[in-house]
């Protein structure tokens, strides 16, 4: 049985100029499918070739709310052509991000609003990012029917009790590096408690390394790191969570492939 990395950025900077050995360390560490979204046009760009080019990498393509900044509709025509290709599998990371201040409020939701049109289009999923922002990413999200679509809060650092909210709208729960911060409090305790039918584990590489590795450039590799602790916080052996993140992966981007 193998390890599922739904979130890891080998698009990024960072882990793309070596991306072929970055994908074969995972894989040594038994962690065989790859999930990478786009968070602006370039990196969906990469996002996509990378899922043509191996058969087990799948793409989402979208703009991150803090890099819609100077986009047009010659960007969002980009994703309405490309969010068809049978290697998408959703719409994504898009979302609300109020850490960072490069855009407003207003752009964030207008971008989001014509991002979910596009996932409307072609029935995909989103990969939802939310930072300082999460009851409003619960309010558009209810609002604008998107548990029809379904999805995923990624690195979701939210409550139990927010946790559940998403759950009933249709959104799984990805949990990564920071369930496993001896420091951390509600991950740990949604990692143990949240409907493990929504939960799936995700690296959001080359961010948020697990411990032992924290404040380090993370990797898909790290996947086992990551699963292992939640096995442990739920008392489940980790071949049975596996079995579990791998048929939850494949039920919410709609993957039919043997992997
Ligand atoms: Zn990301």
């Amino acid at each position: 049985m193998i390890f599922v990395d739904t979130h890891c950025h080998l698009n990024s900077e960072q882990l793309y100029k070596d991306y072929d050995n970055v994908k074969k360390d995972a894989e040594k560490e038994g962690v065989k499918l790859f999930i990478v979204p786009g968070f602006d046009l370039e990196s969906s760009k990469i996002a996509l070739k990378l899922a043509h080019e191996y058969e087990n990498v799948y793409a989402a393509i979208g703009f991150h709310p803090t890099e819609i900044k100077h986009y047009s509709d010659l960007e969002y025509k980009w994703l309405e052509d490309n969010i068809k290709d049978d290697k998408v599998v959703a719409l994504g990371e898009i979302g609300f991000d109020l850490h960072w201040d490069t855009t407003t409020l207003e752009e964030q939701m207008e971008s989001f609003l014509r991002q979910i049109r596009i996932a409307k289009e072609v029935n995909k999923p989103l990969i939802i990012h939310s930072r300082d922002a999460l009851n409003l990413t619960y309010q558009a999200l209810k609002d604008n029917d998107c548990h029809l679509l379904g999805g995923v809060m990624h690195s979701f650092s939210g409550s139990i009790e927010m946790a559940k909210e998403f759950i009933k709208l249709n959104f799984y729960i990805g949990l990564g590096g920071p369930v496993t911060f001896t420091n951390a409090k509600d991950p740990k305790i949604v990692a143990e408690n949240v409907d493990i039918n929504y939960l799936i584990t995700e690296t959001d590489s080359p961010y948020l390394a697990p411990h032992p590795l924290r404040g380090k450039m993370n990797s898909p590799k790290n996947i086992p790191l990551i699963a292992s602790e939640i096995a442990k916080l739920r008392g489940i052996d980790i071949n049975d969570l596996k079995t579990i993140v791998l048929d939850n992966t494949k039920r919410l981007f709609r993957i039919k492939s043997d992997v």
